[in-house]
């Protein structure tokens, strides 16, 4: 099937249901992007800040943009113009640099909060107890750039789908009680983005609402081992 074969019946898939659907277009060339455009999509992730700018450079301007991959701090500039959505935040120095880039830029940036769900040495997202920590912070509370929309978390990279059914129940199971204990007032707290082209289906069934989908989109991807993402 094509690019937009691709999109147009995932987006009928997710839209019937009501899930967001974020194309993941790392690695890919822009005319790729172009035809997920023009088959409607208009949500784009990209890991690297590198690509993210250089993409945004080229493709419409009504495309939003998400970044999903790690931030270092000293990147935030590059996209605080533009950004719609930081998925990655996993600690509150780098939620300070952001707010510091979005008020420079006389914005609000729209960030998740990225939890470490997956039984895998992976360096990235936070802890249930951080997140905790971070969201009753007195630093937190001062940061008027930057809101929190919700949750993102990847799974473990396992066949074994009771594993990821597991883990993404307790990743929703967090996002509610978080909803209730910090965000109660706040419709905005709305996104919990959970769910790749391997496991989207259950991550629906376990309360996403927003998947992250790569190949399923755009084709496998050539693993590049030298880089990190
Ligand atoms: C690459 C990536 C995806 C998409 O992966 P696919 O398996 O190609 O769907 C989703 N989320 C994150 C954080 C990624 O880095």
């Amino acid at each position: 099937m094509s690019i937009a074969d691709n999109i147009k019946s995932l987006k009928k898939e997710t839209g019937e249901i009501n899930v967001a659907l974020l194309a993941v277009s790392k690695t890919k060339p822009a005319a790729d992007l172009q035809q997920a455009y023009d088959a409607g999509q208009r949500l784009f992730g990209e890991n690297t800040v590198q690509e993210l700018v250089e993409k945004q450079e080229q493709l419409p301007k009504d495309i939003e943009w998400h970044l999903i991959g790690h931030l270092q701090t000293n990147k935030v500039k590059y996209i605080a113009p533009f950004i719609s959505m930081i998925q990655s935040v996993d600690s509150i120095k780098l939620l300070q640099e952001i707010n510091k880039h979005a008020a420079k830029n006389n914005r609000v940036i729209d960030c998740l909060l990225q939890i470490y769900i997956a039984d895998e040495e992976t360096k990235f997202g936070l802890g249930f107890d951080e997140a905790i920590e971070l969201l009753r912070s007195e630093e937190y509370a001062a940061l008027k750039n930057v809101r929190i929309r919700g949750l993102m978390g990847i799974a473990t990279n396992t066949d074994a789908e009771k594993q990821i059914k597991e883990e993404y129940y307790e990743l929703k199971t967090f996002f509610d009680g978080i909803k209730v204990s910090f965000f109660r007032k706040q419709e905005s707290f709305d996104t919990l983005s959970m769910g790749m082209s391997a496991d989207y289906k259950v991550a629906i069934e376990q309360g996403s609402n927003m998947v992250r989908l790569g190949s399923t989109i755009f084709g496998g991807r050539v693993v590049k081992h030298w880089k990190n993402n």
